[in-house]
């Protein structure tokens, strides 16, 4: 079990696809400044992934309008490199440094465990269910996502297959 400062979650929305990123009140109370950096820049390598895959997702015309597209949210290898994201070196070693698959941050921890926890200030447990979401076929097919981002995505492609 550990802590979950940040996370990215797609969601329906309007007809498409809108993808959420929360960061936890106790990564932005108690974070270093790098650390809320790091967590920030790591959860956008996951919504680029899941803009990735879910622009790429080939919906295909047996698939009702109805049925859902479940996709792993939680998963910790589902992130683009940050080397093929961030032109910033500084930040990709950064990201790198702080999370291993995981944020690893002993005295961030440390700090939310007697400061927060402790004091009994809100916690909430995450059930493994809401690891997946699931969205339904019609929205992903309608899902428009920012050009720019798209973009990215197809650089990346480009940088994989070689
Ligand atoms: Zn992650």
């Amino acid at each position: 079990m550990g802590v979950m400062f940040a996370r990215v979650i797609p969601a329906e929305a309007a007809g498409g696809v809108s993808i959420l990123v929360q960061f936890s009140a106790a990564l932005v109370a108690f974070g270093t400044k790098g650390t809320v950096e790091a967590v920030a820049a790591h959860e956008f390598t996951h919504y680029v992934d899941l803009v990735r895959r879910l622009s790429t997702k080939n919906v295909l015309s047996d698939e009702t309008e109805e049925s859902l597209y479940g996709m792993a949210v939680t998963d910790p290898g589902r992130t683009v490199p940050p080397k093929l994201i961030f032109a910033d070196k500084a930040l990709v070693s950064l990201v790198s440094r702080k999370f291993k698959d995981v944020l690893a941050d002993p005295s961030l921890n440390k700090k939310v465990e007697q400061e927060w926890v402790a004091k009994g200030l809100p916690v909430r447990w995450v059930d493994p269910s809401e690891t997946v979401a699931r969205i339904r076929m019609g929205s992903v097919a309608a899902a428009r996502f920012d050009p720019r981002v798209l973009e990215k995505v197809a650089s990346i492609e480009r940088k994989l297959e070689r």
